[in-house]
């Protein structure tokens, strides 16, 4: 089946995070704490996911509780954290959203996505993935992981769909809007 036949009947797009959402760096703080970095461009294909109509939402190995603050902020549907078995929340989310794997797309980068980039209906690897993911993938990422690969793999599924169009115009209405409201008030001339 061709690859965007494939990215067509996709409703929910699901991604790995560390690796796929950010470039798996970690900085360990003194007292424990990780921080990691996440793209604004990501950020933005996530929000035109959203406007095409799609769902988004991620399953990841790690917690933390910065990402509680990304994944709220960027509005995920579906958020899974300190899985195990990727396999089965993938099969429990099937379950409860009554959907067939081919409306599923997945991101990832590392063994451990391997399972659910094989049961999903379009299947995604960064760049930098490793060569047994990127060997398994419909489509592999000209960018990697956390630099932007995630609004590459976004904007494929968008543009197969159909959608380009109106979520462009969609997103100029939003961002000029945003633009006009932020802008100061025109000055009075004095008479
Ligand atoms: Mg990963």
């Amino acid at each position: 089946m061709r690859l965007h036949d494939k990215a067509r009947p996709v409703k929910l797009i699901l991604m790995d995070v560390d690796g796929t959402l950010t470039d798996g760096a970690l900085f360990v703080l003194p007292d424990g704490e990780e921080v990691k970095g996440y793209n604004v461009r990501d950020g933005m294909g996530i929000l035109m996911a959203r406007r095409a109509g799609l769902e988004v939402g991620v399953i990841t190995g790690k917690a933390s509780r910065g990402f509680d603050h990304r994944a709220a902020r960027l509005r995920l549907a579906e958020i899974h954290q300190s899985v195990a078995d990727k396999g089965k929340v993938l099969a429990g989310i099937l379950e409860r959203r009554k959907l067939a794997a081919a409306e599923v797309a997945y991101i990832g980068d590392d063994l451990n996505d391997l399972d659910v980039l094989r049961a999903v209906g379009l299947s995604g690897a960064v760049a930098d993935a490793h060569p047994l993911v990127r060997r398994c993938c419909d489509y592999v990422c000209r960018l990697p992981g956390g630099r932007g690969a995630v609004r590459e793999f976004i904007e494929l599924i968008i543009r197969s769909q159909g959608k380009w169009d109106a979520v462009m115009a969609d997103l100029s209405t939003l961002l000029d809007l945003r633009g006009r409201s932020a802008a100061p008030a025109p000055r009075r001339k004095r008479p």
